[in-house]
């Protein structure tokens, strides 16, 4: 037709031959698991993912097909992100921190072909492969050298560094349906087992363009980028796929996330731009603190996952000159949804009203609609006080859960985020609460029923609610609430002790508060938000 623009599909691998043809010199730096320090370029990352994907192609994955992940944030996992999604099979990144039931869980519904592990995993792949229902290839993430000599990994185990050297590096990145899909991560929902959100190569390019922009990450060929969020939580809030886009240096911390660590790279590779939970970033402001470092180089740092606290705000930016953005987002929105970049009118206001902005999740991304709603679904005003059911929709928001059976999360073409907030006439969204009763600690779920379930397996609890309660150090943690059978006289330590090896140990909660009863609604349900008033601010004042 004429006068009409080109179509092109929106292709993962076509961020990373940008990358190799215009910023092919540019460095990616990784810690390892071995221990030492990685350096190489986007050249040859584009080299060494056409390898892997004629690896891939060997291995006999198929397009479509999930090729899973358990790796820290490194080069090689970041060759994994292009060489499955860019030649049309399925990414999958598993979060390594989930008890090893779940994590099988997992592997066998996402029918994942091949699983990739850095050698830190071993042991979980151990005790997750006898539980797996459908067969795999497991692939260490090293070279011989590193190879374990001993393993129960009941099938044989490849070796990563091998299937690069043994494969051509000539591979034509196929042009693929841009709504094809090209990565898979599960988040936990409210109810039942972990859900999987599955990414096209179209919702991945277009969350890339929007979340690099100067209000949004901000991002450049002259920064040196720090992703601290791991690869296997949501594509790393996307930053692997925003570096290629705009040419930045990326920076790997591999598996030491530690304060010393941390500023360790961030200084010695003169990192400009970071990224991480707020459980993350109190451990680096300890240890720059205990030894009065400054940074020399870092000059914004994104705080997400989790609400970062105007405390932390301020030490950053008033001790360390260190801008922050903060950002909501969430695995159902591939994550980004609202970043907190200031208007003009802003940049005027004093200290403290600059501060209260900065509390406030953010305005949302081009491409990301939202909306605040009242109990009957009527829109609520954005006038900074009357809270809602916060609902978005866009370009990379999910339409529904990968493989299941159930009904469509939409509500009239929403996705409800479970979160409440109020919005702003500036539009700047604000989470006062959480409506879903997931409690997220250190920026990782956990889920309460699962929990609650394991309480309720002791033989002498009648009741077990579990709620999230705010944490000085990990945000939140789980507090369990439980109701004794008559003439149980069970105790705290005793059923503490009874979660051992029945989930992670993390996931264990912190206090057990035993109750003559719980609150009921009209359905018989739980009122966990009455719940949480009560005992809200528990570990606080504990
Ligand atoms: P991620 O941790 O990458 O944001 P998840 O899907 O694990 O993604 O969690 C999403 C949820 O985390 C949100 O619905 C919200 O409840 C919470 N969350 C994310 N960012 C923030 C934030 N900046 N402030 C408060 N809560 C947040």
């Amino acid at each position: 037709m004429e006068g009409l623009m080109m179509q092109q599909p929106l292709l993962v691998a076509s961020l990373l031959t940008h990358a190799e043809r215009h910023h092919g010199g540019q460095e990616i730096v990784s810690r390892r698991v071995e221990g030492d320090i990685h350096r190489y370029t986007y050249r040859d990352l584009a080299q060494r993912a056409r390898r892997l994907a004629n690896a891939l192609a060997a291995l006999g994955i198929g397009p479509g097909e999930r090729v899973g992940t358990l790796a820290w944030n490194g080069y090689r996992h970041m060759e994994l992100y292009f060489a499955a999604s860019g030649s049309g099979s399925v990414l999958h990144t598993l979060n390594p921190r989930l008890h090893v039931d779940q994590l099988a869980y997992i592997f066998d519904h996402a029918e994942d072909r091949v699983v990739f592990f850095d050698l830190t995993f071993l042991p979980l792949i151990e005790s997750a492969a006898p539980l797996l229902k459908s067969p795999k290839i497991f692939v260490a993430m090293t070279d011989r050298a590193h190879m374990p000599s001993k393993h129960n990994v009941p099938i044989m185990l490849m070796c990563y560094e091998d299937l690069i050297k043994g494969s051509n590096d000539e591979f034509d990145w196929p042009l693929l349906d841009e709504n094809s899909a090209a990565s898979l991560c599960y988040t936990s929902g409210t109810t039942g087992n972990p859900k999987g959100v599955l990414y096209s190569h179209r919702s991945t390019v277009l969350h890339t363009y929007a979340a690099a922009l100067p209000d949004s990450l901000n991002c450049s060929a002259r920064d040196s980028i720090l992703p601290v969020v791991p690869m296997f939580h949501v594509n790393a809030w996307g930053l692997p796929y925003i570096a290629c886009m705009v040419g930045a240096k990326l920076v790997f911390p591999g598996p030491a996330l530690d304060g010393k660590s941390l500023y360790e790279l961030i200084e010695g590779e003169q990192v400009t731009l970071s990224a991480g939970v707020p459980t993350v970033w109190q451990g680096l402001l300890t240890h720059v603190g205990e030894r009065r470092g400054e940074f020399s180089s870092m000059r914004r740092t994104v705080i997400g996952g989790a609400a970062c606290s105007t405390a932390m705000a301020t030490e950053f930016q008033e001790q360390y000159r260190v801008d922050v953005l903060h950002a909501w987002g969430m695995t159902e929105l591939s994550p980004v949804g609202t970043v907190c970049s200031f208007k003009a009118h802003h940049e005027a206001l004093p200290r403290q009203d600059r501060y209260a902005v900065q509390s406030k999740q953010g305005r949302a991304l081009f491409g990301i609609d939202m909306k605040i709603v009242g109990p009957d679904g009527e829109a609520m005003p954005w006038d900074g006080v009357a809270a809602g059911d916060l609902l978005v929709r866009g370009h990379w928001v999910a339409m529904n859960y990968f493989g299941s059976e159930g009904a469509s999360p939409l509500r009239d073409g929403w996705f409800p985020t479970g979160d409440v907030a109020k919005i702003d006439p500036d539009g700047f969204m604000h989470i006062t609460d959480r409506s879903k009763d997931v409690i997220k600690s250190g920026g990782e779920w956990i889920s309460s029923i699962d929990i609650e379930n394991v309480a309720c397996l002791h033989p002498q609890v009648a009741m077990a609610v579990c709620i999230a309660a705010r944490h000085p150090k990990w945000d939140e943690r789980p507090l369990l609430l439980v109701v004794r059978k008559p003439g149980s006289d069970v105790d705290s330590q005793a059923l503490l002790e009874f979660f051992d090896g029945r989930v992670a140990k993390w996931w264990k909660p912190d206090a057990i508060v035993f109750v003559e009863s719980v609150p009921l609604g009209g359905t018989g349900k739980v009122l966990k938000n009455q719940l949480r008033e009560q005992y809200g601010d528990y570990y606080l004042t504990a």
